[in-house]
């Protein structure tokens, strides 16, 4: 058998081509989902001034030492409040929760701790430590350090975080655009009833789908045939994007030109063929800043080698640290058999039953997506072995996972 490059080996060669991540401002709302770019520091003190914890009083803490303690209370501080009420000896203020504290007081004493007397008298019933129920300013951020570092996947909170210290345009990591090809004369739109011979496209609304997953822009999505011409025209028009993710036309047979047609328009190989199951045909190339993925057409195939090999190149260009599927380690529940040569990774689904356990799915081969979209994850049988036994660790890249922290700067 001709010795394919290992699928460690394929993936190392596909990012050591991927151009770095560029950083662009967008505003807030775009940002979810995105790594940031550049650090963010704190524009202002945590909290800004001393403020309330609680509904209550603010009072001397000195004042009430002794209780009951009658104060005068001579007003009132709410939230948002402007400008602050002194407070003298046996007087006391209410105050509301995330109202600034006045600086003549150094506690609050919370209302169920008091009773009114009559409508300008209270009697505070316990007393309060000096800097009871106040959070000083700055005591959780201080002005001007770190509050998001550069490599962080920016979610809700980091949003919240973002708003917080008025980022209304951070420096993300830009996304990618990409055009879709899907190739075969056999392949009809989704709308249309397949005459013999014929069947639909489902790779081309699948790869769009996983991109857009991604958070990539799709700008076109074609299918071609197998003409050469129009292969041609699809990848000149494909490679003025990020990237351009082709389908079907990798293998041997008479009509498969994608590879060679490829390399005809500048897009010279980084590799053809890698020693994986299901995809083996694939092939990527590059020209200048565009990376071309020639995916098989087997719909499988197509989708796990996407998986495998566009994912990660993805990820690494849009700034995220962890780029290939999420790893894990989960009990076989049966035996599985491998012919040895390839890394094969086999639809399976994971189960958590006290302990983590994954089971193949049983599926008729790399034709049937019907199959396999009921897969979660993807059972990983090393190239070398020629089975796993029921019962044994097996290592699992899960399929549908929360894409993760980002972290690359
Ligand atoms: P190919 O890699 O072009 O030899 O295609 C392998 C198999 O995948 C053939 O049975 C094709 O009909 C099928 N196939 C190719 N492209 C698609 C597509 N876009 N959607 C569904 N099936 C496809
Ligand atoms: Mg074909």
């Amino acid at each position: 058998m001709v010795d394919y490059l290992s699928y460690e080996e394929a993936l190392e060669r596909i990012l050591a081509q991927c151009p770095p991540p560029v950083k662009v401002t967008l505003p807030l709302e775009q940002c979810l989902d995105r790594v940031l770019a550049s650090p963010v520091h704190a524009d202002a003190d945590v909290p800004p001034f001393d403020k309330s914890f609680m509904d209550g009083f603010a009072v001397r803490s000195a004042d009430v030492r002794e209780v009951p303690a009658r104060l005068a209370v001579v007003g009132e501080v709410a939230a948002g409040a402007d400008s602050l009420p002194s407070v003298a000896p046996g007087e006391t203020v209410r105050i509301m929760t995330g109202a600034p504290v006045p600086p003549d007081t150094d506690a609050v004493q919370m209302v169920e701790e008091s009773r009114m007397v009559d409508g300008s008298t209270v009697e505070i019933l316990k007393t309060v430590a000096p800097g009871r129920n106040v959070s000083r300013q700055g005591r959780e951020v201080a002005r001007g350090s770190v509050v998001l570092e550069a490599g962080r996947l920016i979610g809700p909170g980091e949003i919240g975080v973002l708003a917080s210290f008025g980022q209304a345009r951070p420096e993300v990591f830009r996304s990618l655009s990409v055009a879709v090809v899907s190739t075969g004369d056999e392949l009809v739109p989704v709308d249309t009833r397949p005459r013999f011979g014929q069947i639909r496209n489902s790779n081309g609304p699948m790869i769009s789908a996983l991109c857009r997953r991604l958070g990539l822009k799709v700008e076109s999505e074609v299918s071609v045939g197998d003409d050469p011409e129009r292969i041609a025209e699809a990848i000149r028009f494909g490679l003025k994007f990020d990237l351009l993710l082709l389908s079907g036309g990798v293998s041997m047979g008479e009509y498969d030109f994608v590879h060679r047609v490829l390399e005809r328009e500048g897009a010279g190989l980084i590799f053809h063929k890698a020693a994986v199951k299901p995809g083996k045909p694939i092939c990527v190339g590059r020209k200048g800043s565009t990376l071309a993925f020639g995916l098989p057409g087997n719909p499988v195939s197509a989708f796990v080698t996407f998986q495998l090999f566009a994912r990660p190149m993805i990820r690494r260009w849009m700034g995220f640290e962890s780029v290939s599927l999420r790893r894990v380690e989960a009990t076989l529940t049966q035996a599985v058999s491998h012919k040895p040569g390839r890394t094969f990774f086999k639809p399976a689904r994971m189960e958590w039953s006290g302990t983590l356990r994954v089971s193949p799915v049983e599926t008729g081969g790399s034709a049937d997506l019907t199959g396999f979209a009921r897969a979660d994850s993807l059972l990983v049988i090393p190239s070398h072995v020629s089975g796993i036994a029921a019962g044994a660790q097996a290592s699992v890249l899960l399929l549908d996972a929360d894409p993760g922290r980002g972290r690359l700067a």
